[in-house]
């Protein structure tokens, strides 16, 4: 057997939260084990050649605790299959490799992750693949950018860093006119706000490191989809490239979606009272938070948004310099890359996650601040920004 299913049928099961912390593993027969085991296990006995036990042979290809993981991850994107992967990034390149031949061409955001633009930029088009930019806020502008040669609509929502939003359903109608596939990278969002399969989309992407793992302890990638075909190009890829997360990071991810409603909900909670103040401050120029009525796609997010999650970014009165200062004044909120762990942490995006970006059409402006909004006690929180604004 050279490929897992990790089909899961959690369908009876109402509750974002029940299937967040039950599906994917049951208790150990054997042993009645609540938690999935660390099968720390490369290989599996054979009873004969061929005569796999429990469907194992070799932990690139399958290992128990990643299926259980993955398992898990379909349930709570509402999908059918569900991989995981070594990072975001890992995962990122497995879609683009499983969905785009040399000759073929992509839809990006204007201001997608990083990381994302940097390999399609600078790895992919060097095998032919050719790629065009649009806001994702702009439907119009997504329908303009496709041509004959598009087979993919990537699409991040809210957008890192600049915290647009795209409206899925009708980007998924824009996509499948075209006869193209729509990917979301439901990294910000999380699948307690926001599940892009029921709006359409053909594969939603995370990276795990994210809020889904929830303690910046473990790096990791996820994809989920009800496409057969492409979960079993993924299944090939997951084991003929082998970017697979190990059992023990599989575990951390696993324990960390136990958890990621309530989470969520003092994430957004945080955030909106962190929003609130900065919005009146002098030293801010403006604030690009979904949850606002005055964002420009409010309306958008409310619509497939169950909340507004716990990013925000500021524009900095002062440019630069006051943006740097910013975030180095902080206590509480750590300066540091990432986002989506319990702890708040802060950056600024143009010398940080989003330097490989200068000069290009992704470019982000230099005096934008991000903040990842954690679970801390909310007054600590306000009291930490308005020291550090001064
Ligand atoms: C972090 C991130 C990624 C990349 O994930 P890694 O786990 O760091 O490889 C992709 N997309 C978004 C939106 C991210 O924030």
């Amino acid at each position: 057997m050279s490929e897992q299913r990790s089909r899961v049928d959690a369908s009876s099961w109402q509750g974002f939260g029940t299937k967040a912390i039950h599906a994917g593993y049951e208790p150990d027969p054997l042993t009645g084990a609540v938690n999935v085991p660390i099968y720390a296990s490369s290989t599996f006995a054979q009873d004969g050649v061929g005569g796999m036990r429990g469907g194992f042979e070799y932990a690139r290809t399958g290992n128990p605790t990643r299926q259980a993981l993955e398992g898990n991850l379909a349930a709570i994107e509402g999908g059918s299959y569900g991989r995981g992967f070594a990072s975001g990034m890992a995962a990122t390149d497995a879609l683009l490799r499983a969905t785009l031949r040399p000759g073929d061409h992509l839809v990006i955001p204007n201001d997608a992750y990083g990381g994302t633009f940097r390999l399609i930029d600078k790895v992919f088009t060097q095998w032919g693949i050719t790629y065009s930019v649009a806001a994702v806020s702009d439907v119009d502008a997504v329908r303009a950018a496709i041509t004959p040669a598009t087979k993919l609509v990537w699409v991040e929502t809210p957008t890192n860093p600049l915290l647009n939003i795209g409206d899925i359903e009708a980007l998924a109608g824009v996509a499948h006119e075209a006869g193209t596939k729509l990917v979301v990278d439901n990294t910000f969002a999380s699948p307690y706000l926001q599940q892009p399969l029921r709006l359409g989309a053909d594969v939603v992407l995370h990276s795990t490191t994210k809020y889904l793992g929830g303690h910046s302890d473990v790096v990791g990638g996820a994809l989920v989809t009800d496409d057969e075909q492409l979960d079993a190009d993924l299944a090939f890829l997951q084991n003929g490239a082998g970017a697979v997360p190990g059992p023990f990071d599989a575990y951390l991810t696993m324990r960390g979606i136990k958890t990621l409603a309530v989470r969520m909900d003092r994430h957004s909670d945080n955030a909106e009272k962190i929003v609130d103040y900065l919005q009146s401050h002098p030293k801010i120029e403006s604030v690009l938070y979904p949850g606002l009525e005055t964002h420009p796609n409010h309306a958008v997010a409310a619509k497939q948004m169950k909340r507004f999650g716990g990013m925000i970014s500021v524009l900095v009165a002062g440019g630069a310099p006051a943006a740097q200062e910013f975030c180095a004044k902080t206590e509480i909120f750590t300066l540091a890359e990432s986002l989506g762990g319990i702890e708040s942490l802060i950056e600024h995006p143009a010398a940080m996650t989003h330097a490989s970006t200068a000069g290009s059409l992704l470019e982000v402006p230099p005096h934008l601040v991000r903040l990842s909004v954690g679970i801390e006690d909310i007054d600590d929180l306000l009291g930490d920004v308005e020291n550090a604004l001064g």
